[in-house]
């Protein structure tokens, strides 16, 4: 069917017609194909978890995959949400701030995504109304329906035209019934409709209950979620329950029953040790070769290239856990609010405990309680600190007395973003003696303002984006440290979110007393990345960029892998051997990682 033909299908060739469905250039009917997941019962089911999953499975198989976030927020992007509320904000090589469920995709795809792979009902309506404002719509009233469901198609057949996908995997966010995710699941109805049986396959996650007084499980809400599904014109090909134990024989042929999908294609999903092991589960349970039969795909699949990448995957998903040593690293922020706040930095210390056979513990540390006083005790169990990205001065004078205590005491030292920005402060006013030294987010009219707004951001008024954003190159100096972190690397390329920056008259006073600067900007006087010397401190490192962010779990960040070797050292030095690993192999503090929180 050529697109002419999809189009006269669906009614576009008449004028005064009701269809409205515009289509990308390019666009190649049958090429692609969607898979559609969708929540219901509840949120916070892992569905980014599912859908990077069960992506990854199609991609080992050499098939071209990609995925898109859609959120029924009215923001148009993810950047001024609070971390708290919502969790981390991603932010993409192309300067995209997004949900974390973008980390996912992008660290069990190993695949940089942008802002095509995100969207949210606020980029939606606006790209509707400035299409009305320019005359788009020949006269129209402007309508939900056809307009502004056909600016969701229009979005995922952009995407896949432009990344020449083979699937493009749609995950609608929230849950089935909430009224800001409707038009999303409108427009996959239409889009299923359009391309046609065989071209779009729908995956309802849902929950099966489990509760502890009755002792069995419960499969009533998922049955009602899946009717609420179809009561908008959607019928699900596979139905994946989310559950704490392995869902029983029962309980699948129940839901098959009262949802018409055959018990092969109802699926037990529950909660895995490692979000890392759940490919392979997926894979054992076959939920792959459905997708595949559903869609048509099987003559796409590279059988070597499945069997590499398999091998490659196991290599590191059978080594999570078991560990002979562990380490203590200090994480300054509350621990209540930091495991999704800080997602990425927790997963990527993750990536270096397998890569190093070291389990690596967080003691998260609320900075507002520390001082000179009791530092040394509230740090006496670390191997190593992190202070992560942050905004504002909350907790900030704690946060430098852990890093002096860190540097005077030759403990590792990894500072993110904010991290470097507090670790020059700290070595302006101790060892620099500026005993003033501030930065102007937290001190506007301090005397010493070794931190600063950016110039070229002076200018820009209001909180929505006016940061440096996304993925820039770094100059690094052949010989450093972090050159040799990066294999001799002397240009790397990080991720950035930041507003304020080291001002660049105070170099030369950092640099006398010892500061290497090893990481700039090229062609502009912006300091990326700082170092002490190793004679001075065995891994003292800061960088305005947020490594995290890219570390992957066969690709570890080598910022991260530094930090955790070193304190690995730190710990054998300290005890004379680092300490055992713990029966569960992980943080005390922490809770499992499953599927529904990772
Ligand atoms: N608040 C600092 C700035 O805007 C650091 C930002 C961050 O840590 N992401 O520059």
């Amino acid at each position: 069917m050529s697109t002419q033909d999809l189009l006269a299908k669906i009614g576009q060739s008449q004028e005064e017609s009701e269809f409205y469905t515009p289509m990308p250039a390019g666009y190649q009917p049958n090429k692609h194909r969607y898979v559609v997941v969708v929540g219901t019962v509840m949120s916070g089911l892992g569905k980014g978890i599912f859908s990077s999953s069960l992506a990854k499975l199609l991609k080992d198989k050499g098939l071209t995959v990609a995925p898109i976030k859609m959120e029924g927020y009215l923001n148009i992007d993810s950047g001024t949400l609070n971390p708290y509320r919502h969790g981390e904000v991603f932010v993409l090589d192309d300067g995209m701030e997004c949900d974390m469920d973008l980390g996912t995709y992008e660290r069990l795809l190993d695949q940089d995504l942008s802002g095509a792979n995100f969207t949210t009902n606020g980029q939606i309506l606006s790209s509707v109304l400035r299409k009305e404002r320019e005359g788009g719509y020949l006269g129209r009233d402007v309508q939900v329906i056809p307009h502004v469901v056909g600016e969701i198609k229009l979005k995922l057949r952009q995407l896949a035209v432009q990344s020449n996908a083979d699937v493009v995997f749609v995950e609608i966010g929230g849950t089935v019934g909430d009224y800001e995710n409707s038009f999303y699941l409108e427009a996959c109805r239409q889009l299923a409709f359009e391309e046609g049986e065989g071209s779009v396959c729908f995956v309802a996650l849902t929950y099966v209950l489990e509760p502890s007084i009755l002792g069995e499980q419960k499969s009533k809400a998922a049955q009602l979620g899946i009717k609420r599904l179809m009561e908008m014109g959607i019928m699900p090909h596979i139905i994946a329950c989310r559950s704490s134990n392995p869902i029983t024989e029962k309980v699948r042929q129940k839901i098959s029953v009262y949802t018409n999908v055959s018990m092969r294609r109802v699926f037990s999903m529950h909660d895995a040790e490692s979000i890392y092991v759940i490919p392979e589960r997926l894979r054992e349970a076959g939920i792959d070769r459905e997708v595949l039969t559903l869609l048509s795909l099987h003559d796409r699949v590279d059988q070597r290239h499945e069997d590499q990448e398999r091998a490659r995957w196991r290599w590191y998903s059978e080594r999570i856990g078991k560990y002979s040593k562990s380490v203590t690293i200090g994480l300054t922020g509350k621990y209540a609010a930091l495991r999704d706040a800080y997602a990425s930095v927790i997963k990527a210390a993750e990536h270096c405990s397998v890569h190093l056979g070291v389990d690596v513990r967080f003691k998260f540390i609320e900075t507002t309680d520390v001082d000179a006083g009791n530092v040394a005790e509230q740090l006496a169990d670390c191997h190593g600190i992190i202070v992560p990205g942050g905004f504002g001065v909350r907790g900030t004078e704690g946060k430098i007395e852990c890093i002096r205590h860190a540097r005077e005491n030759k403990m590792p030292y990894l500072g993110l973003c904010l991290g470097f920005q507090v670790a020059v402060i700290e070595y302006a006013r101790n060892v620099c003696k500026l005993p003033d030294a501030n930065s102007t987010e937290f001190a506007p009219t301090c005397a010493n303002p070794v931190i600063d707004i950016l110039p070229e951001q002076k200018k820009i008024e209001g909180l929505g984006g006016n940061m440096r954003l996304g993925g820039k190159d770094v100059d690094v100096t052949a010989g450093s440290l972090v050159s040799r972190l990066y294999d001799n690397a002397t240009r790397i390329h990080l991720r950035f979110r930041h507003r304020y920056e080291v001002d660049p008259r105070y170099v030369p006073i950092l640099e006398k007393h010892g500061m290497i600067f090893s990481g700039k900007a090229p062609n502009h006087p912006i300091m990326q990345v700082l170092e002490l010397p190793q004679d001075v401190h065995p891994f003292f490192v800061g960088t305005q960029a947020h490594p995290e962010l890219t570390s992957r779990p066969l690709r570890p960040s080598p910022f991260f892998m530094g930090l955790i070797r070193a304190a690995i050292e730190y710990a054998e030095k300290s005890t004379g051997k680092t300490g055992g690993a713990s029966a569960t192999g992980r943080n005390p503090q922490q809770k499992p990682d499953t599927v529904a929180s990772a």
